[in-house]
């Protein structure tokens, strides 16, 4: 049997002309429905004085004012973003409420379609996922199971294992599950129960890791991927954005974003000035594929950039863009360079006398020195050695000054999402 290489073969290798061409035109169809459907969009049109017949290509995307943060927009009523009646809305999803309150978001039977077919499905089909893998995902992302239902794949459910970690990870061997999807950073201290527990990586079926929901700092990926001998899989995509969505390939540089779903723009998150290929920035997400609620230059939050254009050694057409480094509320400023909590990771994790676990002090907005507190390895004697030796890689790698303080393990609370890695004294 010859295998199937993608999952949506006619769009995935679409000449990029014929992309583009296919762009403008869904573009020009969703600021239609935007505008003549929807009380908000219409008033955020009216109000820049842009009318829809001005937009017939992405070029004249920027002409339309950006939209904000859904999760602290409660002033604008849900009723005022929909698109369809009420009684067409099939499934609601939300958005995190990690920021201001919890906000729905609505999706009809089409909606819900493009979703699990061209977001979640196609992603993880692009990551290298088959039917024949079994799934176990940890995140309790029910959207996330629909979508590897969709593939075809087999499904541990989300409460299988009533989420306890320990019953987990037995599922994990007994049920021979391929494919773990997880946060990045909680996904390493199920490992290390694992092991704790006495249940080797390499005795299971697992074959591969899908992580989602934050970024990797490169080089400890690759330390990590060294150590379990499995690759570690990224893909990329907001609750508030899907069915866009990114995901990495076998060629393992980049995420190929389906641009035939939405457009990304990448923005200077102070200016909102477009920002061009490979310079890194706020991401901005325009959906074609939104029937009950339309979202236009929505600004996600997450800063990553779009990689210069090339076809990829897989045969996909579609562009790429980087691995997200973070969210641009936690970009910490020292003497004016833009410093994440991935960039101080990717410093650490080639220190072996060091831990995953740091914390990034900051006592003011912008800083003269990165203020740090990292854990170090029990067994380290010559702590001003080592601290002397990670400064100057700081220094070296990222051209700043840093202020450390070294810790034993354990004395930081262990962080269950990267954003609580940054401390604010201000
Ligand atoms: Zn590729």
């Amino acid at each position: 049997m010859i295998e199937r290489k993608f999952w949506d073969e006619e769009n995935e290798t679409l000449p990029i002309q014929k992309l583009q061409k296919l762009q403008n035109e869904r573009l020009q169809n969703a600021i239609d429905w935007a505008y003549k459907k929807t009380k908000f969009y219409r008033a955020l049109f009216d109000q820049a004085e842009v009318k829809p017949q001005d937009i017939s290509s992405i070029e004249d995307l920027s002409k339309i004012p950006f939209t904000t943060d859904i999760e602290v927009a409660t002033d604008i009523p849900l009723k005022d973003r929909l698109a369809i009646p009420e009684e067409k809305i099939k499934m609601y999803h939300s958005t995190s409420g990690t920021v201001g309150s919890v906000v729905p978001i609505p999706f009809s039977e089409k909606d819900m379609e493009t979703f699990f077919k061209d977001g979640e499905a196609r992603s993880r089909w692009t990551m290298g996922v088959r039917p024949w893998d079994t799934i176990q995902i940890l995140t309790r992302f029910d959207c996330c199971l629909l979508g590897y239902k969709k593939l075809g794949a087999s499904i541990v459910l989300l409460s299988a294992g009533r989420y306890s970690t320990d019953h987990q990870i037995r599922l994990t061997k007994e049920s021979g599950v391929t494919v773990i999807e997880h946060m990045p950073s909680l996904l390493l201290h199920y490992f290390e129960r694992m092991e704790q527990i006495g249940i080797d990586i390499k005795d299971t079926e697992l074959r591969m890791v899908s992580g989602v929901g934050e970024g990797w700092a490169e080089s400890y990926k690759k330390k990590i991927e060294g150590k379990y001998g499995i690759p570690f899989m990224t893909l990329y995509g907001a609750v508030e954005t899907v069915p866009f969505a990114a995901a990495e390939c076998e060629a393992r540089k980049g995420m190929h974003i389906n641009a035939d779903v939405g457009i990304l723009e990448v923005v200077d998150p102070k200016t909102g000035k477009l920002l061009p290929e490979g310079e890194e920035g706020e991401l901005v997400v325009t959906m074609f594929e939104r029937e009950a609620m339309p979202l236009i230059r929505y600004r996600v939050g997450d800063v990553g950039s779009i990689l210069p254009y090339e076809i990829c050694s897989c045969g996909r057409t579609m562009p790429k863009m980087s691995y997200v480094k973070g969210r641009v509320s936690q970009i910490v400023n020292i003497r004016g360079k833009n410093i994440l909590p991935i960039d101080v990771e990717e410093v650490i994790a080639g220190f072996e006398d060091l831990e995953n676990e740091f914390r990034i002090i900051c006592s003011k907005q912008e800083m003269e020195v990165l203020k740090l507190r990292i854990e170090h390895k029990s067994e380290v004697k010559q702590l001003k050695v080592l601290k002397e030796k990670v400064e100057e890689m700081f220094f070296n790698n990222l051209g700043i000054n840093t202020e450390l303080d070294l810790v034993p393990k354990g004395k930081l609370e262990r962080v269950t999402f990267k954003a609580q890695r940054i401390e604010k004294l201000y």
